[in-house]
């Protein structure tokens, strides 16, 4: 049997994981039984989600047991099969988590056409963050022509969807990013309206002009000092899909002023609508946006951008990396070719 190489959670982090938060072993990949599929990972999704994975504290998904392999989406293909549905050489959309080998009988794999798409985008635009994107934007922000539309991680998989998609439905898309090459990015590459580095020192006032009529809806990925931001702009009525708040992810601590009555007030006297959600609750719109999503991408009115990183056992600084900014774009890992 081929070696797997699998990365485990080693330790529950305590505010930023940390290189021994994770170990890296190799055995022997399990050989499938009756109706199973050895499979191979290609390529390996990182996610921000994997961060609340770690930790023991209870959430919408159970955590990643210490010893166990890490969590994940992946592209693989069959290497051996004893599964009639699957031969060998077909390439599946899998969970098999951070390893090389994984073993499935079959339940949820999906089958990929590796002449319709580069199959690391079923991890992105064409995948569960860009299912985000649509599902969190039109079920929830309700965009309308001529609206504001603000979200931020703008380079990232979900928010660069969230923007295009935007603009496709006649709304005026102004970014959020951390830097100027990400800013540049979104803007030029993208397409956006406008642009917001959230790393200067005058970020705020410089979205108060990016927004002159206010904020209609703002698709939330990240909290902190950029809904601080972003919170004064929000016009009567505006849409709030709360989709993560990556700039807590981290944190050990909730304590601080109580703001809560404030945001009260404010959702009563604005009328604001903050809704969060996780994808899988729209499940039932998937088909219509692999339809809608690889028609937008064929006419160019969707791009995206991949940060590829080459070897599973370069998966942790990735991930750390993923948690303070460092990726641009949807971060994949390259686990074979
Ligand atoms: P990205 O590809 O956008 O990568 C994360 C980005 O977040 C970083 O590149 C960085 O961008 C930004 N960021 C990180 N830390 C901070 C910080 N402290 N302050 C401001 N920005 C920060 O990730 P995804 O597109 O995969 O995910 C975006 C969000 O969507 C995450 O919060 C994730 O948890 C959430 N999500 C939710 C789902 C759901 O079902 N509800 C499903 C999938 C994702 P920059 O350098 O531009 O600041």
């Amino acid at each position: 049997m081929p070696t797997n190489t699998r990365i485990l959670l080693a330790a529950r982090p305590n505010g930023r994981p940390k290189p021994t938060d994770f170990r890296m072993e190799t055995v022997d990949a399990s050989a499938p039984a009756e109706g199973e599929v050895l499979l191979k990972t290609l390529f390996l999704s990182l996610d921000p989600y994997m961060r609340g994975r770690m930790n023991d504290a209870k959430s919408y998904a159970k955590p990643v047991e210490l010893g166990a392999v890490m969590e994940g989406g992946t592209v693989s293909e069959v290497s051996d099969s004893r599964n009639p549905n699957f031969s060998k050489g077909d390439i599946v959309l899998s969970h098999s988590g951070w390893q090389s080998y994984a073993v499935s009988d079959g339940a949820g794999l999906r089958k990929l056409d590796p002449a319709a798409a580069p199959v690391s985008t079923a991890l992105g635009v064409l995948g569960m963050p860009g299912f985000t994107a649509y599902s969190g934007l039109l079920t929830i922000g309700k965009p309308m022509p001529g609206e504001t539309v603000v979200v931020a991680a703008a380079s990232g998989a979900v928010g660069s969807a969230v923007g295009q998609i935007a603009k496709i439905k006649g709304a005026r898309a102004v970014g959020i990013a951390g830097g100027p090459e990400k800013c540049a990015f979104v803007r030029d590459e993208l397409g956006f309206d406008a642009v917001v580095d959230h790393r200067s020192p005058d970020f705020a006032a410089q979205l108060i002009t990016a927004c002159p009529d206010g904020i209609d809806v703002y698709f939330e990925n990240v909290g902190g000092h950029v809904w601080d931001a972003v919170f004064p702009l929000l016009n009567e009525f505006a849409r709030v899909p709360v989709c993560g708040l990556i700039a807590q992810y981290n944190s050990t601590s909730h304590a601080g002023a109580d703001r809560l009555p404030v945001l009260m007030r404010e959702v009563l006297s604005r009328s604001l609508n903050i809704r969060g959600f996780i994808q899988r609750e729209f499940v039932d719109q998937r088909r219509d946006f692999y339809r809608e999503m690889a028609g937008w991408i064929a006419d160019g009115s969707v791009r995206y951008r991949e940060d590829i990183v080459d070897g599973i056992e370069n998966a942790p600084e990735a991930f750390m990396g993923l948690l303070d900014g460092k990726n641009f774009g949807k971060l994949v890992v390259r686990v074979a070719s």
